[in-house]
């Protein structure tokens, strides 16, 4: 991985070794994406659109590519892999597929990404267990009219706890709407299979799946696919075009949503990131993370004053990203300290999630007895994460409380 030392000067002078623990924000580069990269850079030439060998080269490379992330999130046979900037625009593109009157349920846990871009919806509130989640999904779409889509973040970017994605896929089959996942935090900590799970649609960032290079995923369904109007319009999305205004034929594919000249780079890299994270055993990851998750959290929570936010019990399966707030310090001094003291990064605020760390905020004040303030910490670790870094963080809220 690239950056994996990166010393960093600190304001008194010091040099450290970075301390990197804001994976779920971009994660850093994987030594295979920035290679997969400078190995096509000499060959860069446009994609579907010239003859010449260099171009011949890139067009293969890009349709490659998306046969290697096709695999990597287990799409069945006859789904389509569209490529996107990142989550936020394969979420917006969802939108703009969806059959006239289709109702998106979706809860109020969930990132702006998959909250914002739904004209009709229906937002459930925040559950106090999977099983509440499933239950509410139950309760409510026996009520809709017209086609449904249920949306749900496979595991949180705040909290970093899974969702019952398997029992809500049932539900929502069992009443015939559709489901979509918002996968931009799972899919670098554990395995996705559209096929296997008989999720609808996933989407997920590039750039959260060690592949900087600023390429995003929908994959799922043809149909609604394929019947929609294209979501950009112009040239590479059309089969032909007439003289009169509107006469247009759009391919079908993915190509009905690509229009203009793709960011073959980044998908590239999407891919060599995709096949390099399958050649390591996700059981193996998973202990390694969650590990480093138990060491986080058993620190934290012998820290005075110091809460993690949580939707469900304590105990539940999560990917490595732990929120909390420090009673007695504003998450952004807390922040600010770890850079500037001990070089270490994560993130303060509300995480694109307002309407969920706001809430969790309180639930976590309550419980602690004492107020949290108006926003969060979040620490996320990845592949470069080490027992150091969490030790270091540890020691460097120690400090402050
Ligand atoms: N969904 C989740 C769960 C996220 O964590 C993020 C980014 O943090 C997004 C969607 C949006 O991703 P992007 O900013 O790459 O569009």
């Amino acid at each position: 991985m690239l950056g994996q030392r990166l010393p960093v000067r600190l304001p008194d002078g010091r040099l450290v070794d970075y301390a990197n623990l804001d994976y779920a924000a971009t994660a850093p580069c994987l030594a295979a994406a920035a290679a997969a990269v400078n190995e096509l850079l000499p060959w860069y030439a446009s994609v579907h659109r010239g003859a010449g060998v260099a171009s011949r080269r890139c067009t293969a490379a890009y349709e490659e590519a998306r046969e290697r992330i096709a695999a990597f999130v287990g799409a069945r046979a006859d789904d389509h892999v569209v490529f996107t900037r990142n989550t936020t625009d394969a979420m917006n593109l969802l939108a703009r597929i969806l059959p006239a009157g289709t109702t998106v349920v979706a809860w109020a846990g969930e990132h702006h990404a998959n909250l914002l871009p739904w004209a009709r919806t229906v937002r459930l509130p925040l559950p106090g267990s999977p099983d509440e989640a499933v239950g509410a999904l139950a309760a409510t779409l026996p009520a809709l009219d017209g086609p449904a889509l249920v949306t749900v973040t496979a595991a949180s970017n705040v909290t970093g706890e899974l969702w019952p994605v398997a029992a809500l896929t049932e539900v929502a089959h069992r009443h015939g709407a559709r489901i979509a996942l918002d996968a931009a935090q799972l899919v670098a900590h554990r395995p996705v299979s559209l096929a296997d799970s008989a999720v609808d649609y996933l989407a997920l960032s590039g750039h959260k799946l060690y592949a900087p290079f600023g390429a995003g995923v929908l994959a799922g369904r043809a149909d609604w696919l394929d019947a929609a109007p294209p979501y950009l319009a112009g040239g590479g999305a059309t089969a032909y075009v007439g003289e009169a205004t509107g006469d247009v034929r759009w391919y079908d594919g993915p190509a009905r949503h690509e229009a203009g000249t793709p960011n073959l780079l980044g998908v590239v890299a999407l891919a060599a990131a995709c096949d390099e994270l399958s050649r390591v055993d996700p059981g193996v990851l998973e202990a390694r993370e969650l590990a480093l998750v138990r060491q986080l959290r058993s620190g934290l929570s012998r820290l005075p004053g110091v809460a993690e936010l949580r939707m469900f019990d304590a105990d539940q399966d999560r990917v490595g990203i732990v929120s909390f707030g420090v009673a007695s310090v504003p998450a952004a001094a807390v922040s600010a300290h770890l850079a500037d003291r001990h070089g270490i990064g994560v993130r303060d605020g509300l995480f694109c999630a307002h309407p969920l760390v706001r809430r969790l905020l309180a639930d976590s004040s309550a419980r602690l007895g004492q107020p949290l303030g108006d926003t969060a910490v979040r620490v996320s670790i990845g592949l470069g994460t080490t027992v150091e870094h969490v030790d270091r963080l540890l020691a460097g809220l120690r400090e402050l409380v």
